[in-house]
């Protein structure tokens, strides 16, 4: 079955530039809205359909809107990191990938860490306030929380997905106590509120981050330019069909298409204005991280991973060298000033 991203030319899989854009952008999205729904929501919205083709008859085929399951299968297809699966087994496919391979785990991460709740509200009965929220800066992978138990006594640990799936012997640093992790890195956060220097470094990452929204809504107008080109000239393609049925119903497609472009162009235009007004200053950045503190201490475990998980991106661990880093989203330190005002009113 014909796949978003790629064409097929005589049996081979040919990207389809325009497509692939697309493709990047969604599993992009999925990491923005951490969840399936409000992706779909927003695929919806923006048009954007599953892969579109004419099948050797002339009919028409795909191009429906984003489902749960529509939008899993193709965040899971390893089709997009150049490989194919054969039955149980995956193997190197004669195709150019066209999702970077971390930006696929960091999804597939999500993905499992989401499981079947579909959404946020993650099952954490031993308060791993770091769960999928830890990497390996080493093996580059995702480390999962696991403990083991001695007597009554219940000892936490971050385990390095490679040490796990392919033996102890593969990570430089396989396992870190959860405990002694996630104590320094709420340590870091509540650090960031008094260190300036911390502070202007986390101001220039947020902002490197909406750089990076920029850039990537810029990408989306110019893929909707390069469509709707293409679809004013489809328009008189299809003006010139003789079968009157079938020249209204590709009309129709046609022009629901450049309807739903046009308005996610005016939103984008839109957005881009809104990205501007929105730059993040030190002083707010200060406010919010001061309060950090006392907040902190009245929360439940599970309020706090849910404070961490707004908050932060991920933190990567290098067991190596022994650093941690921690990258935060760009909205977090925004939601969390936003939180605190409604828990104090
Ligand atoms: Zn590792």
């Amino acid at each position: 079955m014909p796949l978003l991203g790629y064409t097929v030319e005589k049996t081979k899989l040919v990207v389809d530039e325009t497509e692939a854009a697309q493709v990047r952008q969604i599993f992009e999205l999925y990491l923005d809205h951490q969840s399936l729904l409000p992706t779909v929501t927003e695929l919806n919205r923006r048009g954007w359909t599953t892969k579109r083709w004419t099948t050797r008859k002339g009919a028409h085929r795909g191009g429906r809107l984003f489902t749960k399951n529509s939008l899993h299968a193709l965040l899971t297809n390893v089709t997009y990191i150049g490989q194919i699966r054969y039955k149980d087994e995956v193997h190197h496919g004669e195709h150019t990938g066209i999702v970077p391979p971390d930006l696929f785990q960091r999804v597939q991460s999500l993905l499992h860490r989401n499981g079947h709740t579909g959404g946020r509200a993650v099952r954490n009965k031993y308060g791993a306030l770091l769960k999928g929220l830890i990497r390996c800066r080493v093996c580059r992978c995702a480390m999962s929380h696991t403990y083991t138990a001695k007597g009554n006594k219940r000892y936490r640990y971050y385990v390095c997905g490679t040490a796990q799936q392919r033996g102890w012997s593969e990570c430089p640093a396989p396992s870190v106590p959860a405990g002694e992790i996630e104590r320094f890195v709420v340590e870091q956060i509540r650090w960031i509120g008094r260190d300036p220097v911390v502070i202007a470094e986390t101001v220039q990452q947020v902002r490197q981050q909406m750089d990076e929204g920029r850039a990537r809504l810029n990408s989306e107008r110019t893929i909707l330019q390069r469509q709707v080109r293409d679809d004013h000239a489809a328009l008189q393609v299809a003006a010139t069909l003789t079968n009157s049925v079938d020249r209204v119903s590709r009309l129709a497609d046609v022009q629901e298409r450049l309807r739903m472009a046009e308005r996610r162009l005016t939103e984008i235009d839109h957005e881009l204005t809104t990205l501007d007004q929105e730059t993040i200053t030190e002083a707010e950045v200060t406010h919010a991280l001061a309060d950090f503190d006392p907040l902190w201490q009245t929360l439940a475990p599970r309020e706090q991973a849910r404070v961490l998980e707004m908050l932060i991106e991920r933190v990567d661990y290098d067991g190596e060298h022994g650093q941690v880093s921690l990258t935060f989203r760009p909205c977090g330190i925004r939601t969390l000033t936003q939180e605190l005002q409604e828990s104090v009113a």
